[in-house]
This record gives structure tokens, sequence and C-alpha cells, in this order.
């Protein structure tokens, strides 16, 4: 199956909110009143439009190529799928939220005020996208800001508005190496810094570094400490499911 992507031009976004709205539509999930581009990325918002600089900046799940919050689940509650998005199995999550931490982009979000929580986040529509649809955010989008297509070709389309805007657009697209690469695709025309976005990210895949991080640590204190933590966990979410299914009797 072919790799799935998004490619965010933020020269063209018009900063309506549509993409916002149909996030919001598509999962089902509660709309705040007031100004849109204050709704920031959180277990009821899966994709986030900031205002800087006059400008809209999309904040939601990144897809990485290899994803760091897959690596670190001990359960694989997330993975990594053939079209490219990076989906979550909330049956087998044990609620430790390593891949809270692990995101290099801090997108996963935990449901802190529900008796079962979970962890939430956009999944690149994944079910439309299976369908040969189109995610909801790009359909949605009246601008042409968000163009969803394969990877490759979406990397083909950035270099030639790089090359053919002669210095209209930064020279770098956003996601095509940073942490070995993402799905979601970035164009710009300021710095990626006035943005808000990360850029000390390496381009290495984050779940290499962890590897090579993890080969230095002697094998028994990884196994005893992965060990007790599993167990720690386990127990602790066996009993948050015991009491809330009790109250719910
Ligand atoms: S951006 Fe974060 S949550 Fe999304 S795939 Fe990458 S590591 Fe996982
Ligand atoms: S919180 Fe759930 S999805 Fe996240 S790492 Fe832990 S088990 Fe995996
Ligand atoms: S729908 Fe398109 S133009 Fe509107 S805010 Fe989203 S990306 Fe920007």
């Amino acid at each position: 199956m072919t790799a799935m992507g998004l490619l965010f031009d933020v020269t063209a976004c018009a900063l309506c909110g549509a993409c916002w709205l149909a996030d919001k539509e598509r999962n089902k999930l509660p709309i705040p009143e007031g100004d849109f581009t204050q709704d920031a990325l959180s277990d009821t918002a899966f994709l986030a439009m900031e205002r800087r600089q006059g400008r809209g900046v999309r904040h939601s799940c990144m897809h990485c190529v290899q994803p760091t919050c897959a690596s670190v689940c001990p359960v694989a509650a997330l993975e990594k799928t053939p079209v490219g998005a990076v989906v979550y199995h909330q049956e087998r999550c044990i609620g430790c939220r390593y891949c809270v931490i692990a995101c290099p982009f801090c997108v996963p979000k935990y449901e802190w005020s529900k008796q079962l929580p979970y962890v939430r986040k956009c999944d690149l529509c994944h079910s439309r996208i299976a369908a040969g649809e189109s995610p909801a955010c790009a359909a949605a989008c009246p601008t042409g800001a968000l163009l969803y297509g394969e990877r490759s070709a979406l990397l083909h389309v950035a270099h030639e508005r790089i090359a053919a805007g002669k210095g209209a657009y930064l020279d770098r697209v956003y996601g095509e190496h940073e942490v070995g690469g993402t799905s979601l695709l970035i164009l710009t025309d300021i710095s990626l810094e006035e943005l808000g976005y990360p850029t000390n990210l390496s381009s290495n895949p984050m779940p290499s570094l962890t590897w090579e991080a993890l080969v230095n640590v002697p094998r028994v204190v990884l196994l005893g400490g992965a060990m007790l933590t599993g167990l720690w966990w386990l127990t602790k979410r066996r009993e948050e499911v015991r009491a809330a299914r009790k109250e719910q009797q």
C-alpha cells in the first residue's frame, strides 16, 4: 500500500477554521465557543490552528515515518499503518503515558479528567483514507492549503513550489527529514521558529536514537526497570478500570 500524507502550505491558508471544524465533527468532539485559534491541542482538539505572524499554524499529529510514540509503547497500542497514518488501539492501552512524554511534537494528550482515560490524537482519518477518501480536514479546506496525496508526490510538489516561488518560500520542506521524516509536510514563507515549530530535531528517527541510548544501559537494569514499571501501571490501570466499572453499575 502507498504511504500517503498531507502537505500544508502556510502561504495558502486563510485561517478560515474549516479544517478545525471538520476535525471536531469527524471525531465527535465538543466545539468551544469563541475564537477557534485559541483552541490548543488537547484531548478534545486533535487539530489546532494557531495564529502567528498573521498566518495559520497547524498543530496535529505529524504521522512520523518511524513514530517514537509507537516505539516506546510497551503494548503496541500505537501503530504506523502502511497507508501512513499512526493509529491508536485504545483496547490495548494500559495508560502508561510513555507516548505522551516521548513524542517530539508533544502531540498525544491524555484524558486526565475521565474515569477511564485514554490517549487522544489525530489518526489522519485512517478509516477514510483506507477507503480511498481524503482526510476530513483536507476535504474541508477551501483554499488548497491542505493537499492530500502520496507522500513522495507531495514532496515533489513542495519542491516545485519552492523552485517556482523564487524566494517566496523558505527553502525547506518541514517534515521531509525531521525525526526521519513525517507524513505531514509543511511549506512556509517565514521561518519555522517564528511559527513555533520545533527546529532542533535530528534527522535520525527517534526510535533509532532511543535504541542507541538503550544499548549502553546494562540489560538487567533495563529489564528490571521495565518489568517493575509495567507491573505498577498494569496494576494501577486494572484498579482504575475496576473502580470505574463499579461506579457505572
Ligand atoms: S507526531 Fe508524535 S504522536 Fe504523531 S506519530 Fe509522531 S511521535 Fe507519534
Ligand atoms: S499510554 Fe497507551 S498508547 Fe501510550 S505508550 Fe502507554 S500503552 Fe502505549
Ligand atoms: S481549512 Fe485550509 S484555509 Fe482554512 S484554516 Fe484550515 S488549512 Fe487554513
